[in-house]
């Protein structure tokens, strides 16, 4: 258990003999029918997929996994797929749900989307690995927008588009030599279309509508929705025999997994997960910038580095992410297709990990009532980061502080604010007392001290009302030196 603990404390993954003692349960789904679902993540990540849809799937009878992991690695068998697995609760209640290697399932069903040709694409690799898993008799169902798309849309679904391996042919069709996307091997209605490949069959959705309805659908548009699925999971599981047996697949319980990405980058206080499929900029970011951007912050605020490193999930796809606190290891998921937003939130993760210098004692010098570590600390230090990578040179538009507080005077900061308003004001005061002082003052006011006896008055810096200037990146200089009044 010791071996456990300091593994995954270390932040790294239980391999697969440690991992074999703590699997999870088996799921238990409606009318079991044995077929085995790998909702695929990886080529874009969205909330539908990855917390709507395995529900809808169990509901339905079969079972179901999501998974980050590039599709080659997890549809290979005597592979092994990154999941959470259960070890023990916590001291503070909180289940531990470490990180393990287990080895990969058997799959009766792929279903993958993607609605965004920008987003991370199916690699060669991955295209292998689904043909053959097809043509051995497995099932696909592509949720591909760029079926139905205009054609002046099309171009952009030309190479991008799995569809494409499949027989669809999207560029005889933009030139004019062939008036349909889709040949005489599918058989197509106008939005879900499907055919046979060797012992196994494809299904292609034109839009994730077609299969998923919203809160806001009527009790019968739902019903008629599951029924499509239904209906055409069980004809793309038609080419092999159910898995059946025990699904022993991890659930992503608010967190990103399922199966978690193959491939990790091990920071000072970080382990970033990504898939191998992760676009050129975004890997070249990973593996050069988050390292230079870690040893920056470390500079900047010299911070013992946390036992237990934080695990940053790199999704596919843009426009959002999520956080877990509610089990152990904590983790952050970012899907954002640009570098600068990626860098900026894994610059604000990082924050919250770092406490500052500690005294001879051990403890950390402030705290105020956001929390020592808490948003607006973890948002400076974004805004540091992205004053550097972008074109924005300012401390988080820390200026507009005027707009809601004319003499930086109204707005106080003793008592509860709204949130916003308050980390903005934080962030123009720190900036001004870092365009005076340099960066080396983090001190907050300190009225007077008692000194060897003798009181001490400290009078206030002499700041200006004024607008802020620009982040600054200078290294600092010795913190544990008193810093002159200037
Ligand atoms: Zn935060």
């Amino acid at each position: 258990m010791k071996l456990v603990e300091s593994t995954w404390k270390s932040g790294q993954t239980l391999p697969p003999q440690l991992a074999a003692h703590f699997p999870n349960s088996p799921l238990k789904v409606n009318n079991d029918t044995g077929i085995n679902v790998l909702v695929d993540l990886a080529h874009q990540c969205a909330f539908a997929t990855m917390w709507g849809l395995p529900g809808k799937l169990h509901s339905l009878g079969f079972r179901s996994i999501v998974s980050h992991a590039s599709l080659d690695t997890v549809l290979t068998p005597g592979k092994f797929s990154r999941m959470r697995i259960p070890i023990s609760k916590a001291d503070d209640g909180k289940a531990i749900r470490a990180f393990g290697w287990v080895p990969n399932p058997r799959f009766n069903v792929v279903i993958t989307l993607q609605s965004d040709p920008n987003a991370q694409s199916y690699l060669p690799e991955e295209r292998a690995a689904l043909d053959s898993f097809v043509k051995n008799g497995g099932g696909l169902v592509i949720v591909d927008n760029g079926i139905g798309r205009q054609k002046k849309q099309l171009a952009a679904w030309a190479d991008q588009s799995l569809a494409t391996t499949f027989g669809v042919d999207f560029k005889s069709f933009i030139a004019g030599k062939s008036n349909t996307l889709l040949g005489p091997a599918w058989q197509v209605t106008p939005a879900i279309s499907r055919r046979v490949v060797g012992k196994g069959r494809v299904v292609l959705v034109s839009s994730f509508k077609e299969i998923e309805s919203d809160k806001k659908a009527s009790k019968q548009e739902a019903a008629a929705k599951q029924a499509v699925l239904k209906e055409i999971v069980t004809w793309a599981a038609g080419g092999s025999a159910p898995v059946g047996g025990e699904a022993r697949f991890s659930q992503t319980q608010g967190g990103g997994g399922g199966i978690y990405p193959e491939l990790e980058e091990r920071l000072k206080g970080a382990v970033v997960y990504y898939a191998r499929n992760q676009k050129a900029n975004l890997l070249q970011a990973v593996r050069q910038e988050l390292p230079k951007i870690t040893d920056s912050l470390y500079a900047w605020l010299p911070s013992p580095v946390p036992q237990e490193p934080m695990v940053i999930i790199l999704a596919a796809g843009g426009g959002g992410g999520w956080a877990v606190n509610a089990f152990y290891p904590k983790e952050t998921g970012v899907i954002s297709l640009d570098t600068v937003g990626l860098f900026g939130v894994f610059a604000h993760e990082l924050g919250h990990t770092m406490s500052g210098p500690r005294n001879a004692k051990g403890e950390t010098a402030a705290n105020w009532f956001d929390g020592n570590q808490g948003e607006a600390h973890a948002g400076w230090w974004q805004g540091k980061i992205l004053a550097i990578y972008s074109k924005n040179k300012s401390m988080r538009d820390c200026n507009d502080v005027f707009k809601f507080d004319k003499n930086a005077a109204e707005l106080d900061l003793t008592q509860k604010q709204e949130k916003g308003k308050a980390w903005k004001k934080l962030w123009w005061i720190w900036q001004k007392l870092d365009d005076r002082y340099g960066t080396t003052l983090t001190r907050s006011r300190l009225e007077r001290i008692a000194f060897q006896g003798k009181t001490i008055e400290l009078p206030v810096a002499p700041l200006q009302v004024s607008p802020a200037g620009n982040a600054r990146h200078d290294p600092i200089g010795d913190y544990t030196k008193p810093v002159p009044l200037r």
